[in-house]
This record gives structure tokens, C-alpha cells and sequence, in this order.
């Protein structure tokens, strides 16, 4: 094959371009597109991924530069890869070199080699495979060892295992009978699939199953609540693509779900089970990228950054907790993988599953519409039935420390059972503000537009926003009284309340700032899990996907929030968190009991929530989003931008409004508006929200848009970004 003249080069560089570069010069090969090169950029020398190769004339005025150097004799990544990058690229407005880069282990990223994963193994040489049947009939080791080689090559352990010592390996190999190679090791030849008898699956599972179909692309919305069979259904439909000898991809919310996971799914196979994320050491994760892309892992589970992971032979895609906002990206390459995961589904031409018990209205339109195929459970697995709920009216409940008498009773009653129960609140630290009752001076950041969390435990006073910190006083800094009064409530107080109301019961925190040790998290769970009575306290970390089979009783400290959110999603995301929680309780053999506390008992969300379920409250929510014009039923993107002079950041917007506006007469503005938390890290941050009741028209405009912002002097100073498909409103 010829050379061609220049080669297209994916670049990690903010600029929303490919770049080109000439063969380098002592290269006789054609580089394959997915292989690395170093390549000179400015002064620097970065590493690309070369996406095409191409003849004719050269684009651009400018004399082309050489690559200096290939890295990757054969393609790193695969060719369906750079099509799925490069289309995330394109849809979430991200410069394709650094989307391209960042779906690379660091390690790889960087240019280092790829990693060897495969096992070596002894085969017959070519004169070995010329040697009579009837060969060393006087050595019957000799023998054996050229029989098992004939049948398929083996491993040195697995000859050890037939009786064959190294001693007779060596024999042959002197004699250049056998040779050794190093071969990816085949998920799908090891031993027997199932590693445990699995239940029979229930009526509903049953008909989920049949309706399962494994050889084309189809989304499937797997409806059921905590309890009724999802991962099971997920086991299933993973056993049956696997004796496909195909692989399949899970994608958990949460790295501390990882562990239960894997756990579950190697008891379950016989096959080689792996886990992908960011918690991995740098080598580990290589390594377990390149296995996966060669075929030697069954079964990859992963979070939000393994839906681009390399797999030879993808046969399902299973989306757990696919509501999660996690699956969001919410800053750089702002993709979402649960929507990333349709599309590679589709373009691979195979199932995906997509798992909830409070499943995103975006999915519920979507199998309303008929692009997705509802599979529904209902039925609890084993004797439990669905938890009970009760609203408490905070206007009329006697308080202490956030927990209304009625609470208080039912967590001791819960305990003198010798059960568990779970206290959640969304806010971590000890008190929400420090107020001085003299003077009214409030901890604020200096930075942001809000106030700074109490840490009593660390004697700091936190920015959750910027991090900024500072030490706590023991007086106020303006007037010099003691009289500083800490407001509000987070899991650290709750905590405290909890130990001192019940000292007969271990009470165990779990929030991000109580399981930032390596296992402390693990080791929480472990404790709980060892059964006896017992009060976990914590944050939304608590509803994400764990097990706790000795728990009756949900407290939720406080709903309000969520109904006051000022973002359009907050009441959807209320339901899903109150609904997880709920599930959380009552797993074992009883049913489990939840408590609502709030001051808008009479909301009507609310009630519906409480009286009807998720399922009537998201049907609700979707009739209001349709009549409002909102997501899903239209398409939604933001321009965001923050600087250190508010007006500059505005101006920015305003500017852009104006263009698109003369680019697009569909799509619809609002904006510059100042974010929700308009100041942050000592930047002021505006939002221009576009909408249009169609996808198309409204990213044509973003594209045409991010290439006119990218080339405006104004924007120099302004950090701006686009957000299609945005999940937070901030
Ligand atoms: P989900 O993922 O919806 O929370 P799981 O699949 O984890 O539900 O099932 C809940 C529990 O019920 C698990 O312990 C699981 O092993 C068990 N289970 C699931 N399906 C069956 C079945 N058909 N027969 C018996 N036990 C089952
Ligand atoms: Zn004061
Ligand atoms: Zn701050």
C-alpha cells in the first residue's frame, strides 16, 4: 500500500479542530488510524491519535510539520471507539482531541507502552507438529505433553496441573519441539460459565427475559423497585451473551458500588469479571483497558468513563441506576454516559439495558414514545413487601435537633427490635452557618456567594463550593461577641444528636467526608451488615444501589429542599432520592417503614409521591414539563460562562444570544441570566439557556456558535462552556 501524503491527527488542545501532519520521515509504514504519535505542537511535543489517513492536496496555507515519532505499531484504539469519541465530541461541543485523549487510561495518555496482558503459553512448533502419533514411546510425560499441546496451546500452569513438570517443558523446548507465545487469554475457554445454580426466575422476570432480544439494538427501560430482580435479570442476560462468547459492559453510579458489584458477578461467573475506574492505580487501569479490548475480560463493570472502554466483542450494555446524575460529566467533556451508552448500543447493533426503581423522565418519555421497551417488575423478591410511608408535619411536630418525636420513637422501637435504621439528610458537615447573635455577621465564603459549613470535627469552617477554609472562631470577627450560634443541620450534627439521644446503639456516619480513607467506607458497610441493632446516618451516598438487610426504618430528616429547588429538575430528583432511600429499608424478610419529615406536607408533589409512588409523581411531572416546554419534551443547552468582572461574563452571553439569534430563527434564548450561585471561586457566572423543540436545528447552532465564540476577542477573558442536555442548572 502507498503512503499516504499527510495524516489527520487528533490533538489534546482546546481548539475544536483535527490537526494535520506530514508521514514522518523515516517511516516506511502506513500508521493505522487509533495508533499514537508524538507529534510537535507550537513549542511543545503532544501525544495525538492519528483518526486518518489521506492523499491529495493539503489543507491549509501553512506548511505541514512532520510527526515525530509512532508510537503504537498496531492501533491502540479501535476503530468503533474513535467513531463513538469523536461523535461525543461533536454532540456534547468538545474539542475532539481532548475528548479523544481523555477517554485513555492516563497512563496511555501519556505515551507510555501498551501494557502486555496476555499469558504465555507453550505450543508445538512447527517441527513439533510434524512428530508421528505414535512419538517417545518410552516416555510417557513426553508424550502426554505432545498430545495436550496438539488439542490447544497451554499455559505453563495448566500443564503443571496435567502432571507435566517443568522439567519435560524444558526437554522439548531444547529440543525446539515447543515454542512459547504470549496469547490474550480467551474469556470464553475457561472452565465452566456458572459458578453458581442461579434462582429460578420469577413470572416477571420471566417475561423480561423472553422479551430480551440479544441480536439487534434495542434500549430496554428495566423498571422495577429496589428488591424485585434487577440484577438478577442483568445476571441472566449477561450469561446468555456470554455463552454468545461475546462481552459484557456494566456501568455502576458509584466506585463504592463497584466492589458489591464484582463481588456478585464472580460468584456468579466462571469467567474473568474486572473493574474499571478512576479509584485504580495508573498501571492497573492500562492494563485492565487493554485486556478488555482484547477480548480477555467477560464481564467489564465500571463507572461514568467505562462507557467508552474498549471491548472486542461487546454483546450488552447494562446501565444500572441509569436516573444517577453521575452518569453526567458535569464539567470538560460534559457527556453522559447512560446516552453514550445508546448510541454505542446502536452502532453495535446489540442490547441495552437500562436499570431503575425511579427511572429519568428523559427515559420514561423515551419508552413512551416507544424508542424503548418498558421490561416492568413488581414483584419483591421473597416475603418482603413495599415499604410503608408516613408524612410528619414539621410546623407541628416538637423538634430536637431536627427530629420530631414521632421519629424518635420509631428509631427506638426500630433499635429495641434489635433492627436498623437509616437518618438521611443532603448536607454533610455540622451546622449550615455560624450566625453571631449580636451583631447578625454570618460566615460567608469570600469567594462564593454563600455561606461556609461548620465542621465542629475539624474545627473549620468549609466552603463547599471553593474549598476555602478557615479556622473557627471563638469569636466573632466583627463585634468580638461569644455569643456565635451554629444554624442549621448536617450529617456530622445529626450524628452527635443520634449518639448522645441513643448510647446504647453504634450510630455510624457515611458521607464523603467520614469514608475518605481507602476502605474506611467498605469497612462502615461490613459493620453494619454484620447484623444487631444500629443507625447509619448520611447523605445521598446512602440511596446509591447498597444492601443493608437489617434495616426497617428510613428517616428523612428534611424534604424541603427539593421542593424549593429553583432547578426544574429538583422535584424529579426529590422523588428519586426519597423513593432510593425508601428501598434502602426493608430488604430483608419485613417490610420497612419511611419517614417523610417536612414543612409542606400538603405539597402536592409530595403527597402524590407518598400516596402514589414515583411512577404517578414522575407521570405527573412530565404532563407539567410538557406544558412548560421543558425537558425531555424539548432539547436543552447552556452557555455558560463566569469571569472576575460580572460584566464581562455577561456581555459575553449577550453577545452570543445575538448571534444565534441571527444564525437560527428556531432555536429559543433565555439569558444572560446570573447563575443560581452566581458567584464561585471569585468568578461571577451567568447562563444563557438555549431550547428548541427539535435536537437538530439546536446543535447546528451550537456548533456554528462554539466556532464564533472561539474566535472572539471578548472571550479571551471569559471562561465559557457549553452543556448539551444540561442536568444542573447551576
Ligand atoms: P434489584 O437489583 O432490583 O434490587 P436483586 O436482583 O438484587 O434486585 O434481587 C433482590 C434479592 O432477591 C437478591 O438477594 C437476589 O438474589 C434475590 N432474587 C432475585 N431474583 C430472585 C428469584 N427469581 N428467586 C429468588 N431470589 C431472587
Ligand atoms: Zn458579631
Ligand atoms: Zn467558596
Amino acid at each position: 500500500m502507498s503512503l499516504p501524503d499527510y495524516y489527520e491527527v487528533a490533538v489534546p488542545s482546546p481548539l475544536r479542530r483535527l490537526f494535520h501532519y506530514l508521514p514522518p520521515p523515516d517511516h516506511g509504514q502506513r500508521i493505522a488510524p487509533g495508533s499514537r504519535v508524538r507529534v510537535p505542537f507550537g513549542s511543545r511535543q503532544l501525544v495525538g491519535l492519528v483518526t486518518r489517513a489521506a492523499s491529495g492536496d493539503i489543507p491549509g496555507e501553512r506548511a505541514l510539520r512532520a510527526i515525530d515519532q509512532v508510537i503504537d505499531d498496531e492501533p491502540l484504539v479501535p476503530a468503533e471507539l474513535l467513531t463513538l469519541a469523536r461523535w461525543a465530541a461533536d454532540y456534547y461541543q468538545h474539542p475532539p482531541g481532548e475528548a479523544l485523549a481523555s477517554i485513555l487510561p492516563s497512563l496511555l495518555r501519556r505515551g507510555d507502552p501498551c501494557p502486555q496482558t496476555g499469558a504465555w503459553q507453550w505450543q508445538l512448533s512447527v517441527r513439533g507438529r510434524g512428530l508421528p502419533a505414535d512419538v517417545f514411546p518410552h516416555a510417557p510425560r513426553r508424550r502426554q505433553l505432545v498430545d495436550l499441546l496438539r488439542d490447544a496451546p497451554k499455559t505453563a500452569a495448566e500443564l503443571r496441573s496435567a502432571g507435566i513438570s517443568t522439567a519435560i517443558i524444558r526437554a522439548l523446548d531444547e529440543r525446539g519441539l515447543i515454542e512459547r507465545l504470549l496469547s490474550h487469554s480467551d474469556f470464553t475457554v475457561q472452565g465452566p460459565l456458572l459458578a453458581e445454580q442461579p434462582p429460578e426466575p420469577h413470572a416477571d422476570q420471566r417475561q423480561a427475559l423472553a422479551a430480551l432480544e440479544l441480536d439487534r439494538y434495542q434500549t430496554y427501560l428495566l423498571h422495577g423497585d429496589t428488591g424485585t430482580g434487577k440484577t438478577e435479570i442483568y445476571l441472566r442476560a449477561i450469561e446468555r451473551v456470554l455463552r454468545l462468547g461475546r462481552q459484557a459492559l456494566v456501568l455502576v453510579p458509584e466506585i463504592s458500588l463497584t466492589p458489591q458489584t464484582l463481588a456478585r458477578f464472580e460468584a456468579r461467573f466462571g469467567c474473568s469479571v474486572a473493574i474499571l475506574h478512576s479509584g485504580l492505580g495508573e498501571v492497573e487501569r492500562a492494563r485492565t483497558w487493554v485486556a478488555a479490548r482484547d477480548g480477555g475480560i467477560g464481564v467489564l463493570i465500571g463507572t461514568r468513563s467505562a462507557a467508552f472502554a474498549p471491548l472486542r466483542a461487546l454483546g450488552i450494555i447494562i446501565v444500572d441506576e441509569e436516573h444517577d446524575l453521575s452518569y453526567k460529566q458535569q464539567d470538560g467533556f460534559r457527556y453522559s454516559a447512560r446516552d453514550v451508552a445508546v448510541v454505542r448500543a446502536r452502532s453495535a447493533g446489540i442490547p441495552l439495558l437500562l436499570g431503575s426503581a425511579t427511572p429519568s423522565l428523559e427515559s420514561l418519555h423515551n419508552a413512551a414514545r416507544g424508542r424503548y421497551r418498558t421490561l416492568r417488575l413488581t414483584q419483591r423478591t421473597g416475603a418482603a413487601a413495599a415499604p410503608r410511608w408516613e408524612l410528619i408535619d414539621l410546623r407541628r411536630a416538637g423538634l430536637r435537633e431536627g427530629l420530631s418525636a414521632p421519629a424518635l420513637e420509631a428509631i427506638g422501637d426500630t433499635l429495641a427490635a434489635g433492627r436498623q435504621a437509616l437518618v438521611f439528610l443532603n448536607r454533610r458537615g455540622y451546622a449550615t452557618a455560624l450566625l453571631c447573635h449580636d451583631c447578625a455577621w454570618i460566615g460567608g465564603c469570600p469567594h462564593c456567594e454563600t455561606r461556609l459549613t461548620v465542621h465542629l470535627a475539624a474545627a473549620r469552617m468549609i466552603c463547599h463550593h471553593c474549598g476555602h477554609s478557615r479556622p473557627l472562631p471563638a469569636r466573632c470577627p466583627d463585634c468580638g461577641s461569644a455569643h456565635l450560634q451554629q444554624l442549621g443541620q448536617g450529617t456530622e450534627r445529626a450524628e452527635g444528636t443520634l449518639r448522645e439521644l441513643f448510647p446504647q446503639a453504634p450510630v455510624l456516619r457515611i458521607d464523603r467526608d467520614s469514608t475518605r480513607g481507602r476502605r474506611s467506607l467498605e469497612t462502615k458497610l461490613a459493620r453494619i451488615n454484620s447484623g444487631g441493632p444500629g443507625i447509619l446516618v448520611g447523605t445521598q451516598m446512602l440511596a446509591k444501589g447498597h444492601h443493608f438487610p437489617d434495616l426497617d426504618l428510613a428517616v428523612i430528616l428534611n424534604a424541603d429542599d427539593g421542593l424549593m429547588s429553583p432547578d426544574f429538575r429538583g422535584s424529579e430528583r426529590l422523588g428519586q432520592l426519597l423513593t432510593q432511600v425508601a428501598g434502602r429499608a426493608g430488604r430483608g424478610d419485613r417490610p420497612g417503614r419511611v419517614l417523610v419529615q417536612s414543612h409542606y406536607c400538603d405539597h402536592p408533589l409530595l403527597s402524590v409521591l407518598v400516596e402514589s409512588g414515583y411512577g404517578a409523581l414522575a407521570e405527573r411531572l412530565l404532563h407539567e414539563r410538557a406544558a412548560a416546554g421543558m425537558p425531555p419534551h424539548t432539547a436543552l443547552a447552556l452557555l455558560r460562562a463566569e469571569a472576575r468582572a460580572a460584566r464581562q461574563a455577561e456581555a459575553l452571553l449577550a453577545k452570543a444570544r445575538q448571534i444565534g439569534e441571527s444564525l437560527s430563527a428556531r432555536v429559543q434564548f433565555l439569558g444572560p441570566l446570573p447563575a443560581p450561585l452566581e458567584k464561585r471561586g471569585g468568578r461571577y457566572r451567568f447562563l444563557l439557556s438555549l431550547s428548541c423543540s427539535h435536537r437538530g436545528p439546536l446543535h447546528e447552532l451550537l456548533a456554528a456558535l462554539a466556532v464564533r465564540l472561539e474566535s472572539l476577542p471578548e472571550a479571551r477573558q471569559v471562561r465559557w462552556s457549553l452543556d448539551a442536555d444540561p442536568q444542573e442548572m447551576l
